[in-house]
């Protein structure tokens, strides 16, 4: 009888650590989608880092006659640097 129940948690333990062991792998893919959809807010992509990033708080840089959004200072400037190269 005790060895039916080392088997069964056995068994538990096994389904356990591969459930683990994949789950992650389906964590990171679509985690931008699922980003985009919980804030509900205006969001926007950062060409030179491609993180998405709130309208709000978003640096704006007008290029060729059209508005770009960046997360951070230093990454519109990279981008400009590299427009103008
Ligand atoms: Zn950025």
């Amino acid at each position: 009888m005790i060895r039916y129940l080392l088997l069964f948690f056995l068994g538990l333990l096994v389904y356990y650590s591969l459930r683990t062991a994949l789950s992650p792998a389906s964590r990171s893919s679509g985690r931008k989608q699922r980003q985009q959809r919980m804030t509900g807010q205006d969001m926007v992509l950062d060409p030179e880092c491609n993180t998405y990033v709130v309208k709000e708080r978003a640096v704006a840089r007008r290029m060729h006659g059209e508005v770009m959004y960046f997360c951070s200072d230093s990454c519109a400037r990279k981008h400009e640097e590299k427009d103008r190269s």
